[in-house]
C-alpha cells in the first residue's frame, strides 16, 4: 500500500485532466491516470507526473485505460486503482466530452444527447457511487484524525449558461451539477467532502476547434480576466479542496473562469 494519498482522475490523459494530476502529483499525490483510448497521452502525463512528483517515483502513476459510460469498465477501473496502490484518497470526475457537431438547438439529434449524457452524467454518478460505496465499507478503518477523502467534480459554465449550438452539452453539464450536493449530504456522515470546480474557456483539445471564435471574444472583453484559462489554474483548485484547504465546507462550486459568471452593470 502507498504510503502517499492517491486520486483517480477521469480523462487525465490529456487537457484539464492532465493538468489536474500534474498539480496532484506535485503536492505529493500517486495518480491513477485514467483514459478513453488515446495511451500515448495517458504514458505522457505519466511521464509528466514522475518529473513533477517531489518523489519522482513513475510508480506513483499509473495509466489506466477505461469507457466511463460503461458499467463493466467503471468497476475494473476501481478495482485496478486499489490493486495497484492499496488506497484512494480523492476521485476527480473529469472526464467529458463536447457534441461532435455543434448543432442548432432546433436540430439538435437524440443520438448526440445520449452520447453526452452517458459520458457527461451517467459515468460520474455511478463512478462516484462505486467509490462512495468503497469508502462506506473502509471508514471503519480509518485513523480518528486526518485527511478524508474528498469527490471534485468538473463541470462547466456551460451548466448555466445557454449555447443555443450544443444544448446537448448544456444539459449534460447541468444535469452534473446536482452530483455534488447530493453526494455531499449523503457522505458527510463518512467525513467525506465533495466539491464542484466549474471551469471557463480552457485551453485543451476540447476547445482548439473554436480558438478564433474565442480569442475574439476574450479580446473583447467577454471575461473580466482576458485570457484563456490554463488546465493548471483547474488543477490548483483541486490541489486546494484536496488538501484541506477549506475544512468546515461541503457541497461548494469554485469558478474558474476568470470572472465569466459575473453580472456586470
Ligand atoms: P479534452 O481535452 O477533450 O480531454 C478529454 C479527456 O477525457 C481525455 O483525457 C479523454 O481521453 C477523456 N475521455 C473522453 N471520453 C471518455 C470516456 N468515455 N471515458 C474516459 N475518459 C474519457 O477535454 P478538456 O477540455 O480537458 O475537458 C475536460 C473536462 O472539463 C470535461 O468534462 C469538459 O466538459 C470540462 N470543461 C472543459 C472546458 C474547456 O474550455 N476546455 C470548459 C469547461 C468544462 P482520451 O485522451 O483517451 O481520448
Amino acid at each position: 500500500m502507498h504510503s502517499a494519498p492517491v486520486a483517480l482522475v477521469t480523462g487525465a490523459s490529456r487537457g484539464i485532466g492532465r493538468g489536474i494530476a500534474v498539480a496532484l502529483a506535485r503536492a505529493g499525490y500517486g495518480v491513477a491516470i485514467n483514459y478513453a483510448g488515446n495511451a500515448a497521452a495517458a504514458e505522457e502525463c505519466r511521464r509528466l507526473c514522475a518529473a513533477t512528483s517531489p518523489e519522482g517515483a513513475s510508480t506513483r502513476f499509473a495509466p489506466l485505460q477505461a469507457d466511463i459510460s460503461q458499467a463493466a469498465d467503471r468497476r475494473r477501473l476501481v478495482e485496478e486503482t486499489l490493486r495497484l496502490f492499496g488506497r484512494l484518497d480523492l476521485l476527480v470526475n473529469n472526464a467529458g466530452v463536447a457534441p461532435a457537431v455543434r448543432a442548432d438547438l432546433l436540430d439538435a439529434s437524440e443520438e448526440s444527447l445520449d452520447r453526452l449524457l452517458a459520458v457527461n452524467v451517467k459515468g460520474p454518478f455511478f463512478l462516484t457511487q462505486l467509490v462512495a460505496r468503497h469508502w462506506q465499507e473502509t471508514a471503519k478503518t480509518w485513523p480518528a484524525h486526518g485527511n478524508r477523502p474528498k469527490i471534485v467534480t468538473i463541470s462547466s459554465i456551460s451548466a448555466s449558461t445557454a449555447s443555443v449550438n450544443r444544448g446537448d452539452y448544456c444539459i449534460s453539464k447541468a444535469a452534473l451539477t446536482m452530483l455534488t450536493p447530493l453526494f455531499a449530504a449523503r457522505l458527510a456522515e463518512l467525513g467525506v467532502r465533495v466539491y464542484e470546480i466549474r471551469p471557463g474557456i480552457i485551453a485543451t483539445d476540447m476547445t482548439g476547434p473554436v480558438k478564433a471564435k474565442y480569442d475574439a471574444l476574450i479580446a473583447g472583453g467577454l471575461t473580466p480576466i482576458r485570457r484563456w484559462g490554463a488546465p493548471e489554474d483547474v488543477g490548483r483548485a483541486v490541489v486546494a479542496f484536496a488538501t484541506d484547504a477549506f475544512p468546515f465546507t461541503t457541497g461548494e462550486v469554485i469558478h474558474v473562469d476568470g470572472g465569466f459568471h459575473l453580472r456586470t452593470l
